[in-house]
């Protein structure tokens, strides 16, 4: 139901794209982007940072390996740490908004789109809650992390995940990819999933939570939120801020 009440918002969103003010973004001076894959955010000049130079059979551009939760960037050194797609697979999604955050001049951007839990595989799946996302903060949940595997694989739409699986493969596809999952996690080795779920609103109570976190204590101006995001894609939404951090 949700599709078919998304599907032509979207299909609009396309036919503007060109016209979109907002898109490609204007991000002026030295700042990266991290997790680009195949798809780097159009119109901007960042260094690349990944933890692959391959993923899936495909090259990833990267200037810099690099894990984005921990950056090998001083203190306020970049203009820009832009996102599209990525906070979705990261355990510790405050984590790395703080990491960013530290690494960004008073004054720099932080650029975050996220797919929209109700536009995408998730969209069966519970929003995650700010409370999570704290605890997971608090905690220094690791990608390793066992905790959220059984919530991904009961609730994800795997067809729509995955649309070459056949109606047979329903039930046994996920019972083996948990089990592979699990396995991972207890070798310590990374686990792939979408860990937590989005929405627009929740992304910026996130932000509000980690201005009043005392480990956080993020200072910052909203500079622009989206919804429908990129209007090429449409099924994510924009999140962009400018740190308001006091100068060193
Ligand atoms: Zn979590």
């Amino acid at each position: 139901m949700r599709r078919l009440i998304y599907s032509p918002i979207i299909k609009i969103q396309r036919l503007l794209r060109r016209k979109s003010r907002y898109w490609p973004p204007r991000l002026p001076g030295r700042g990266i982007e991290i997790g680009a894959r195949d798809r780097p955010i159009p119109g901007i000049q960042p260094l690349y940072v990944d933890r692959f130079l391959e993923f899936a059979g495909s090259k990833c551009p990267a200037h810099v390996l690099a894990d984005g939760s921990q950056l090998p960037f001083r203190d306020s050194s970049l203009d820009y740490v832009a996102s599209s797609h990525l906070l979705e697979h990261l355990a510790n999604p405050a984590g790395a908004i703080v990491e960013w955050y530290r690494a960004v001049k008073p004054g720099g951007i932080i650029y975050m789109i996220v797919p929209d839990r109700r536009l995408t595989f998730d969209c069966c799946r519970q929003r995650t809650s700010i409370a999570h996302l704290i605890e997971d903060f608090d905690r220094g949940t690791t990608a390793s992390d066992s905790t959220h595997i059984d919530e991904f694989f009961d609730y994800v739409d795997l067809r729509a995940l995955n649309p070459s699986i056949t109606r047979g493969q329903v039930k046994a596809f996920p019972e083996e990819h948990r089990a592979l999952h699990h396995s991972a996690a207890r070798e310590g080795r990374d686990v792939n999933i979408h860990f937590h779920v989005f929405e627009r609103e929740d992304l910026v109570s996130l932000l509000r939570a980690l201005g009043e976190h005392p480990r956080a204590r993020l200072r910052y101006e909203i500079l622009d939120v989206r919804s429908f995001f990129p209007p090429d894609a449409g099924n994510g939404f924009l999140i962009a801020i400018r740190s308001r951090k006091p100068d060193q």
